[in-house]
């Protein structure tokens, strides 16, 4: 007989009150676990589940016989491979919206939940793992950089810690962020994902959300036990997806040297033994998507005149309709969640960034600029263009300049 189709967009008859969750309180057994996982609806307090859109792919291995959607994950050994808080931040309702600051101590804070049977999963995971970049070891090679044997090892080894996030909308404060309602959020939510999740219109009483997106992971350089204590110095590079520089080494853009620059920055801090902290956001081509962003570079490159920096952001707004969608209104809650409160070297141009991180109540000492002979070739048009944007620079270049073609041609 088939299975019949529970219908989760109403609250079950009957069924009693959601398990509660109070967003923002101190104690995690106050606060209460959040509940995402499919097998029991009536237990559930959130909209969506885990894993970010990668939940399309565990409906495949259901769907193809090759997963038991009951499974359970055996939780043995997969604790934090070094302890993160919990700091001050973790208890204020207005400074962490975006994720869940219990997410990576869930089998440690709710062992009595998940042995009474309740299905609760992490949205946080904390290991350790040794790194090794090209640029790097150039950096050694000239002298900017040398092994310390704890840090950088002599074969260019960096030791990391590597945390990855799931976002966990706390729906409220979300909305508070952006100067809207709720009602105005969800209704918004649901729309625009072709009514993917219904809840968010028919269940004002789940108020969290996994929304179907990548999140975010960070590396953390030098001892990350030294993190929330005021005399430790922080280096800190806020870096948004860009996979064709990043991976691949495209050279329109100068995301990679910049990302690679900030490792250094990182390096250097844990060196003198601060920590270094590099937050890497699932946010690709201004989180417009990769199709958007290769479609602007045609724009780019095929437009009267060549590709200039004069033109640089009105090309994106013709095809997306706006220049920027990464709104970095929720960034600063990982720098909190990490108990930062003030950065001493912010590695970042970017006035989108800086903005909010001071906004949200995090000093920041200095900035550092990328070094220009770190600029590939074909990526001065954006650089001009930024600058020209109000970028943290020290050289603003004039109407003539941003007007000189710099971009190759397709
Ligand atoms: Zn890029």
């Amino acid at each position: 007989m088939p299975r019949p189709i529970i219908l989760t967009s109403h609250p079950n008859r009957g069924a009693g009150a959601v398990p509660p969750l109070n967003w923002g309180a101190a104690d995690p057994q106050q606060r209460g676990p959040v509940i995402a996982t499919l097998q029991n609806p009536a237990t559930r307090n959130a909209i969506g589940t885990h894993a970010g859109s990668y939940a399309l792919y565990r409906a495949l291995a259901v769907a193809s016989g090759q997963l038991r959607a009951d499974h359970r994950p055996d939780f043995s050994n997969t604790r934090p491979a070094v302890p993160l808080g919990p700091f001050g931040a973790w208890g204020d309702p207005a400074k962490i919206v975006s994720l869940d600051p219990w997410g990576h101590l869930v089998p440690e804070v709710y062992a009595a939940e998940l042995a009474a049977g309740q299905d609760i999963r992490p949205s946080i995971a904390v290991t350790r793992a040794h790194m090794n970049m090209p640029e790097v070891t150039q950096a050694m090679r000239a002298g900017r950089l040398a092994p310390d044997g704890e840090v950088l090892l002599p074969n260019g080894d960096v030791r990391v810690t590597k945390v990855a996030i799931e976002p966990v909308w706390w729906l409220p404060g979300v909305a508070a962020r952006f100067g809207i309602t709720e009602t105005e959020l969800r209704r918004h939510l649901f729309e625009q994902t072709g009514g993917m999740f219904p809840e968010l219109v028919t269940r004002p009483d789940l108020r969290v959300f996994l929304p179907p997106i990548g999140g975010m992971t960070v590396y953390l350089f030098g001892e990350p036990e030294k993190l929330g204590k005021p005399e430790t110095q922080v280096a800190c590079r806020i870096h948004d997806e860009c996979n064709g520089s990043d991976v691949f080494g495209s050279d329109i853009c100068t995301c990679r040297p910049y990302l690679a620059h900030g490792i250094e920055a990182c390096i250097e801090m844990a060196q003198e033994g601060g920590v270094g902290v590099i937050v890497y956001n699932r946010k690709e081509g201004r989180a417009l998507g990769e199709v958007t962003k290769f479609l602007v570079y045609n724009a780019r490159k095929r437009q009267e005149g060549g590709d200039r920096a004069e033109q640089y952001f009105q090309r994106t707004e013709c095809v997306a309709g706006v220049q920027d969608m990464r709104f970095q209104e929720l960034m600063p809650d990982v720098l909190h969640w990490l108990g930062i409160t003030r950065i001493d070297r912010l590695v970042s141009m970017s006035n989108m960034k800086f903005a909010p991180i001071v906004e949200s109540g995090i000093a920041v000492v200095a900035r550092i600029p990328i070094p220009d002979g770190l600029i590939p070739a074909d990526a001065r048009v954006e650089m001009d263009a930024k600058k020209a944007a109000g970028y943290f620079t020290e050289a603003v270049p004039d109407a003539a300049e941003l007007a000189i073609a710099k971009g190759r041609a397709l």
